[in-house]
C-alpha cells in the first residue's frame, strides 16, 4: 500500500520508520529540499497549496494523512477528491481554528477555559471585561508552540496586545492557573473501534513542550478518555487524535485538540507494544488496532536547537536516542530521547543524567 503525506519533517519521518515493516511505501509533499523524511520515501518538493504536487500525491497514494494541522483547506479538498483521507478535512476545518474547536468541545459539554471570539479593539475590550484579567489572546489559526499569543495582565495590555495580534481573528481565553498539562492520545480505526493510550504530563518551557512523562492509571485517566470518545465520535474520527488538557484543582479542562500523532506521544515508539504511529497507519489502511498499554516506567526529553552526542544520550540507563536529521537552529526540535524504566527511582535517576544534556 501506498502511503501519501502532507509534510515531510520528524513526524512524517516516524510514521514511515513505523510503516516499512509492514510494507507500506510512503511519499512526501514539502516544500523543504533537505526534509528529514525524505530519505525514507519518494519526496514531492513543492508548495502545499501547489496544485500539479498535490496531484502527483494523490496519484501515488492509497490513502493521504498529513503530519500537521496548518495544511491549506483547498489542498486536502483536492487530495479528498481524489483519494482517500483521513483523517477527514473536516476535522481538520475545526482542529485548525481555536474558536471552532473551543466551541465543538462546549457542544459536546467539555470544560474549557471561558473563551470568545475577538474580531476588534471593541471585542476585545468587551471580552475582557466579560472574562476578566489575567487572560490569553490567541490568533484563531496558524498557532502552535506558543506563537501567535499573548498574556495579558493588566488593563493597559490590552492595546499593546491588539496592536501585537489584532488585524486576524482571534480568541479571548481565561487564565488557566492549572497544576499540570497532560495530554491523551486516542486512535479510532475505520469501523470505529477505539483505543487510548495512557496520560502524558508535558512540561513546556516558552511554550514547547521539554518533558513528557507517561502516567499509567492516572486518576483522571477516565475522565480524558470519556472527552477525546466524545470528539472522535463526533467527527467519525479516522486516525490518531490528542487532546491536551489542564488539570486545576479538580477540574480537567479541554485546551485544544490535534487531529494526528503528537509529540507527547513520542514515548509509545519504545514505551508501548504499538506506538502512535503505528496505530495512525493501522487506523487510517483498516487494519486492526493493537495494545496501547505502557511496558515501563517511561518519559521523553526533546532537544531544541542542538542534538547531544549520541554516545552522551546512550550512557544514560535505558536511554533511546532519535536525532531527525534537521538543520540545526536555535529553537528547533532536532531529536529527542525515550527513557525506559523498570520503577519510578531509576525513571528519575535516568531524567536527572539526561536533562542537563537537553
Ligand atoms: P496552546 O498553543 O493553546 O497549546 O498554548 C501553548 C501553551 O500556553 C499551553 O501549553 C499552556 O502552557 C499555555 N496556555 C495556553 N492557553 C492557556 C490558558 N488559557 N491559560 C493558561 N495557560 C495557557
Amino acid at each position: 500500500m501506498n502511503v501519501g503525506i502532507v509534510g515531510g519533517g520528524q513526524l512524517a519521518r516516524m510514521l514511515a520508520l513505523a510503516g516499512l515493516p509492514l510494507k507500506l511505501r510512503f511519499t512526501f509533499l514539502d516544500p523543504a529540499p533537505d526534509a528529514c523524511a525524505a530519505s525514507l520515501g519518494t519526496h514531492l518538493v513543492g508548495a502545499f497549496d501547489d496544485v500539479a504536487m498535490l496531484q502527483r500525491l494523490a496519484e501515488a497514494s492509497d490513502v493521504v494523512t498529513y503530519e500537521f494541522e496548518n495544511v491549506p483547506e483547498a489542498a486536502i479538498a483536492y487530495l479528498a477528491g481524489h483519494t482517500a483521507v483521513h483523517p477527514a478535512a473536516s476535522a481538520l476545518a475545526i482542529a485548525r481554528d481555536r474558536w471552532r474547536e473551543k466551541s465543538l468541545f462546549r457542544e459536546l459539554g467539555l470544560p474549557t477555559a471561558e473563551f470568545m471570539a475577538v474580531d476588534s479593539l471593541q471585542h476585545l475590550q468587551r471580552a475582557v471585561s466579560e472574562i476578566g484579567l489575567p487572560a490569553v489572546l490567541k490568533t484563531r489559526t496558524l498557532g502552535y508552540d506558543g506563537k501567535g499569543q499573548m498574556l495579558l495582565r493588566q488593563p493597559s495590555d490590552v492595546e499593546t496586545a491588539w496592536r501585537r495580534l489584532g488585524g486576524v481573528p482571534l480568541i479571548l481565553e481565561s487564565y488557566v492557573r492549572f497544576e499540570r498539562e497532560v495530554s491523551i492520545i486516542a486512535v479510532r480505526g475505520r469501523d470505529g473501534d477505539l483505543r487510548f493510550y495512557p496520560l502524558a504530563e508535558n512540561e513546556h518551557v516558552d511554550g514547547i513542550l521539554r518533558l513528557s512523562r507517561c502516567r499509567p492509571e492516572d486518576a483522571v485517566q477516565a475522565r480524558a478518555e470519556r472527552y477525546a470518545r466524545a470528539v472522535l465520535e463526533e467527527l467519525d474520527y479516522v486516525g490518531v487524535l490528542t487532546l491536551e488538557l489542564f488539570q486545576a484543582g479538580d477540574a480537567l479542562l479541554v485546551n485544544e485538540m490535534a487531529p494526528r500523532i503528537h509529540n507527547s506521544g513520542h514515548w509509545t515508539i519504545e514505551g508501548a507494544a504499538v506506538s502512535q504511529f503505528e496505530h495512525h497507519l493501522r487506523a487510517i489502511l483498516g487494519l486492526p488496532l493493537g495494545d496501547t498499554r505502557a511496558l515501563a516506567h517511561t518519559a521523553m526529553v526533546n532537544f531544541l536547537g542542538a542534538v547531544p552526542p549520541a554516545a552522551r544520550v546512550l550512557a544514560v540507563p535505558g536511554a533511546r536516542l532519535h536525532d531527525y536529521g534537521k538543520r540545526p537552529q536555535p529553537g528547533r526540535k532536532l531529536g529527542h530521547a525515550t527513557v525506559l524504566a523498570a520503577d519510578e527511582g531509576r525513571l528519575a535517576a535516568s531524567l536527572t543524567q539526561l536533562m542537563p544534556l537537553a
